[in-house]
């Protein structure tokens, strides 16, 4: 048993049901014990992968997408370049890399921000940018005044979310529990029906018996603060992650440890606990700020009408031939169908009166998605 299971088994005797967001809290932030707060996940000796992990492609590719907005911004002399949950600190390493190259102007109007709990990978992080000035924060409302161009690549997945189950009552807040004779910790729909009827989208009717619907305040709260601070500051923000474009019905709350699929309720602390992102919701939250949002459109559709491939073809160029293999076969991973091409999207968020941000062009009108 780790701490964790300890702790939030003696809580729930204590206190009572769980919702899954406190559940969620604890078992990814808990200051001691917490997943996020206590290691590095990331890599093939960890438990998962991402895109910045995977080619250097990716940064290069969204750095560009800043250096571009920058400019679109009218150039601001200052601007906060901020990223939230930013790994290792690879994608941020690879953005400012590519500024300094493609725009030494753009370069030298940033300040670099990073929101980051985890005290192991705010190490990372130092290790991965110790040639440029960072600051560290909390939360994203400790940024600073001013003009602001947020990057979050799978942040969004990893903030609690609430469940929602339908039961022959209605809707009922989902929970965790101790098992009958305390063994055990399970999912069950809370005792009364869900009295806020805001918080389930008219939009799912009356779905079949058992219907999961998930929610993430912490998410929407995040994005509708990102939302409020381009519109009063200026500036843009990036957010990319897997997820669904419109409200859905579905369990999406997965464990993983050591890249496999594991028991979410298991050592708790032990395994990465996500969320599919409903960018509905996010688009919502910014929308209700006043702020202008784009997309979602398919990762693989942003990166191709970037150039990635002209990217990769230029690297490849000056590769070795297994160095050239690895460059393409990571670049396919990224923009596939069967990768994370499709699975994975992006959107983007501007204030009211800004142009549409390079790659959502043909997003413009009502676009594919
Ligand atoms: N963006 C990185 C890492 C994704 S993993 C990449 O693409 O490789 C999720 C990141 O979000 C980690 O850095 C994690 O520590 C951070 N994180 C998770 N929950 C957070 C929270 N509530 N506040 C700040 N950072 C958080």
């Amino acid at each position: 048993m780790t701490p964790l299971d300890t702790k939030i088994r003696d809580r729930i005797k204590a206190d009572g049901p769980l919702t899954v967001s406190k559940f969620m809290e604890i078992a990814l932030g808990d200051p001691d014990h917490g997943y996020y707060r206590t290691r590095d996940p990331l890599g093939e000796a960890g438990d998962f992968v991402t895109s910045p992990e995977i080619s250097q492609v990716f940064g290069e590719i969204i750095g560009l997408w800043c250096a571009v907005t920058w400019q679109n911004a009218g150039s601001p002399e200052n601007i906060h370049l901020v990223e939230l949950g930013p790994g290792r600190g690879t994608l941020m390493a690879d953005i400012l890399r590519t500024a300094r190259n493609a725009m030494p102007a753009f370069a030298e109007s940033l300040d670099v921000h990073l929101v980051e709990t985890g005290a192991v990978l705010r190490q990372q992080q130092r290790r991965a940018l110790k040639s440029h000035n960072v600051d560290w924060h909390d939360g994203f409302e400790a940024i600073p005044s001013g003009p602001v161009l947020v990057i979050a690549n799978e942040f969004f997945d990893a903030l609690p979310i609430d469940q929602y189950v339908m039961t022959e009552e209605g809707w009922r807040e989902n929970q965790i529990v101790l098992s009958e004779g305390h063994d055990n910790l399970i999912f069950a729909p809370g005792e009364q029906n869900v009295r806020n009827k805001a918080v389930i989208p008219p939009e799912l009717g009356s779905p079949p018996i058992n219907s999961i619907f998930e929610r993430s305040s912490a998410g929407e709260q995040i994005a509708g603060d990102i939302a409020k601070r381009i519109t009063t500051d200026g500036g843009a923000a990036l957010i990319i992650d897997y997820g669904h474009v419109r409200h859905g019905l579905g369990d999406t709350l997965q464990a993983v440890r050591s890249h496999k699929y594991h028991d979410a309720l298991a050592t708790i602390g032990e395994a990465d606990l996500t969320a599919h992102v409903d960018f509905a919701a996010l688009k919502d939250a910014a929308e209700a700020s006043g702020a202008m949002v784009h997309g979602p459109i398919f990762q693989g559709e942003f990166l191709t009408a970037l150039g990635i491939e002209q990217r990769t073809a230029a690297l490849t160029a000056k590769a070795t031939l297994d160095q050239a293999e690895m460059l393409k076969n990571a670049s396919r991973r990224l923009i596939a169908a069967d990768g994370m091409g499709t699975l994975f999207k992006a959107l983007a968020i501007t204030s009211a009166t800004d142009s549409t941000p390079a790659g959502f062009e043909s997003n413009e009108g009502g676009g594919a998605l």
